[in-house]
């Protein structure tokens, strides 16, 4: 069986508009994506062209040859303009209808309109550059991790690199032989397929990007923007497991601002909440980035130092200290100066849990705020370990009973 060029290019126009179809519904359920409106409108006018290459011969060829091709073209430029929309970045409209120009503009020479494979030379090339820049703006927003922008930048890099083969079928448009009717089999497969495959994996980049957000939203602090309770429980965990294979020590810091209520009370809660974004930001500055820092709630921050000794750990809280309480917070005309109280446990990369780690900086937290505040109070190791075998002694009792 061989495909003639016609029914090959209805069921090429049929399959763009079914993608069509499917970005436009999710444009639909995620309407403020808008990447994904202008990807299903880009489908929508490649099916439109080709539709009008399918009825070459029973229309004019002004629709068929360069209403068609001008059409496509623009689809080219604004499939490109939903990847710079969906990589944040606008496009000029200049940029976008380039193709369509420039090929509008070639067809004013009656020796270029006459001669199919210049044509298709053209098309071939719009139709590339705009792939490739779509790659390009891909491979440039690679640092967010959505694992759907690897395969769509090899289905437009495959695309661009196959559209060249369609030069040689231009050339024997109205009858082509054997070795023309591989080819055009061969085209139609490729169009086909790049665009099911291209239309699911730019609605998957999509929903990809929402599922991360989601879960960067559930792990972030929304004031400070800092880690939240639950990412540190989650990462504390993973670190404290490293220590506790390498041997190395890990040193836990627990933060508490000073007499915050009175802040709020007294210069109000929004400059409370600026003293708290103030606080993590000159605490991360004093850390390194490979330590973890979090808002475990209200007023109270947590840190966790892996690779440090009790000598660099306690040098690491009493720099935050200082530098917290050297900085001025509020208007020009009422400046204030908050404090933090810092509670250290440091375990020497035995067999410490976290919990063990949160109770013993804890109590070390409470003893700087019972002796005066603004200070850092260490947790000693043997007053660790005892607290370690305490509440390992009691895990063990609860064992029994559930199991005796
Ligand atoms: P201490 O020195 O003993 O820690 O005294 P404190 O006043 O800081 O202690 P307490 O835990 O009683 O008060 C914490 C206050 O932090 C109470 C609450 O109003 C305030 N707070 C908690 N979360 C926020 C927040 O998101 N924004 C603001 N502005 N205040 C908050
Ligand atoms: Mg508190
Ligand atoms: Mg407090």
């Amino acid at each position: 069986m061989t495909l003639d060029l016609p029914t090959s290019l209805i069921i090429a126009g049929f399959t763009l508009a079914v993608a069509s179809g499917l970005m436009l519904f999710s444009w639909v359920l995620l309407r403020s994506h808008k990447a994904l409106g202008q990807w299903g409108l880009a489908f929508f006018m490649g099916a439109l062209a080709i539709a009008l290459f399918a009825v070459r011969g029973h229309i004019p060829d002004v629709w068929s040859i360069l209403a068609a091709n001008t059409i496509l073209a623009a689809a080219y430029g604004i499939m490109w303009k939903g990847v710079r929309t969906f990589e944040g970045r606008p496009s000029a409209p200049v940029i976008v209808f380039a193709g369509a120009v420039v090929w509008l503009f070639a067809c004013m020479v009656p020796e270029f309109y006459a001669w199919p494979a210049a044509r298709a030379t053209l098309m071939t090339l719009i139709g590339m550059t705009y792939s490739l820049l779509a790659v390009a703006e891909l491979w440039r927003g690679r640092t967010e991790h959505l694992i759907s922008r690897w395969p769509i930048m090899v289905v437009l890099a495959v695309h661009a690199a196959t559209l060249p083969l369609r030069i040689p079928l231009a050339s024997a448009m109205g009858g082509p032989g054997t070795g023309h009717a591989a080819l055009l089999a061969f085209v139609m497969f490729e169009a086909v397929l790049f665009c099911m495959c291209a239309a699911y994996l730019f609605v998957s980049l999509n929903k990809e990007r929402v599922a991360l957000r989601y879960e960067q939203t559930s792990l972030q602090d929304p004031l400070t923007a800092v880690p939240n309770r639950r990412a540190f429980l989650q990462q504390a965990a993973r670190i404290i497991d490293r220590s506790s294979v390498s041997g190395r020590p890990v040193a836990l810091l627990l933060f508490d601002l000073d007499r915050f209520k009175s802040v709020n009370d007294r210069y109000g809660h929004s400059a409370g909440d600026e003293t708290l974004v103030a606080f993590c930001r000159v605490a991360v500055g004093q850390l390194r980035p490979t330590d973890l820092f979090a808002r475990l709630g209200g007023e109270e921050f947590g840190c966790l130092l892996p690779d440090t000794t009790r000598t660099d750990a306690l040098g690491v809280a009493e720099r935050v200290r200082v530098a917290f309480e050297a900085t001025t917070h509020g208007a020009a005309d009422v400046p204030f100066v908050v404090t933090v109280s810092v509670g250290m446990a440091v375990a020497d990369g035995s067999n410490i849990d976290l919990p063990t780690l949160l109770v013993a900086a804890d109590r070390a937290l409470y003893r700087a705020k019972q002796e005066g505040r603004n200070r850092v109070e260490p947790n000693s190791l043997a007053a660790l370990c005892s607290l370690a075998e305490s509440r390992a002694a009691l895990s063990a009792r609860e064992g029994d009973k559930k199991f005796g």
